[in-house]
């Protein structure tokens, strides 16, 4: 297109940059007063055990609720948090406020919290999170971090101690969209990851095929080797559910399931998860 009318094309192209920077900058102001604010809030996704159907985790996924601009994803304003620095205080918040929910749940059911390699990478980062389970009195076996491939792009030393003192305290590490980023098994090899989630594309992609069928049994296969959860993300239809179970991977998280719903709903699931299995020890 630009060879066509080269002139116009940089004129939009231009523009539509400096909308985006504006939105930015927008985003970042009005991110520093949400928190303040009360406007953002964490919802819970279940994960579920693919064998038994129950709840074993579930993944704090922070929302904002916009009073002009309505509901605004993470996948604009994270980005946007890290740019700013503003990141540390929101993911630092972020583990605080899920792991206050998360102490009110049963004890066999974790908490899972996405963490940003800058966060990971900023002084002091493994404070924040021993603070958030103190403040709480959430164990730390009860909570898993969850990270992706994009951390380990400079194996830096800052990234080596957080997880190595966090693991060492109990708290476990999940690698989060595997597949999508660069190669990481050395990363595998070398921290303790307790789980991977293999990235929604493979499972409910355009590119789904016996190609893809044939990665997720590899990756279940190393993980049942390796003594690891297997989880695949994004199951959106009983047919997935199906085929990844089949596939060997040990956990689900999808639509299928249910969407990431607020404390109060996520605790109400897991009543309703034991008030039924109460109900079936009476009858039987
Ligand atoms: P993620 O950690 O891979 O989280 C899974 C995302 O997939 C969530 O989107 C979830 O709502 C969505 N999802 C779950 N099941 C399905 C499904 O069946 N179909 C489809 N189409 N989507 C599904 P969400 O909440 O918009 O978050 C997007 C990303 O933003 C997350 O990807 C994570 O990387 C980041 N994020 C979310 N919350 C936080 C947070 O508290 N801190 C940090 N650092 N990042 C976060
Ligand atoms: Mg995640
Ligand atoms: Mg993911
Ligand atoms: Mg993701």
């Amino acid at each position: 297109h630009a060879k066509v009318n080269g002139r116009k094309q940089t004129q939009f192209y231009d523009a539509s940059m400096s909308r985006d920077l504006a939105r930015k900058r927008e985003i970042e102001a009005e991110l520093r007063a949400a928190i303040l604010k009360d406007e953002l809030s964490i919802f819970f996704q279940p994960i579920v055990d693919l064998k038994t159907g129950r709840i074993r985790t579930f993944e704090a996924l922070v929302r904002w609720f916009h009073p002009e601009k309505g509901e605004l994803r993470p996948d604009e304003f994270i980005p946007v948090a890290e740019d700013s620095g503003l990141i540390v205080t929101l993911g630092n918040w972020i583990t605080a406020q899920a792991a206050k929910a998360a102490a009110q749940w049963p004890e066999e059911v974790t908490l899972a919290v996405n963490l940003s390699p800058l966060q990971i990478k900023a002084p002091g980062a493994s404070l924040g999170v021993l603070n958030a389970l103190r403040e709480a009195q959430l164990p730390p076996e009860r909570l898993e971090l969850e990270v992706t491939e994009s951390l380990f792009l400079d194996d830096s030393e800052a990234t080596e101690l957080f997880i190595n003192e966090l693991a060492a305290k109990g708290v476990r590490f999940a690698m989060d969209d595997f597949g999508t980023g660069y190669s990481s098994l050395g990363y595998i090899n070398k921290y303790p990851f307790s789980k991977i989630k293999v990235d929604r594309s493979f499972v409910s992609g355009p590119d789904v095929s016996k190609k893809t069928e044939a990665i997720i049994r590899a990756v279940a296969e190393m993980g049942a080797q390796l003594d690891m959860d297997i989880v695949a993300e994004g199951l959106e239809k009983i047919e997935q559910v199906k085929a990844v179970r089949e596939a060997g991977c040990t956990l689900g998280q999808g639509y299928y399931f249910s969407r990431a719903v607020p404390d109060y709903l996520a605790a109400m699931l897991l009543a309703q998860e034991r008030e039924s299995e109460d109900g079936l020890r009476k009858v039987g």
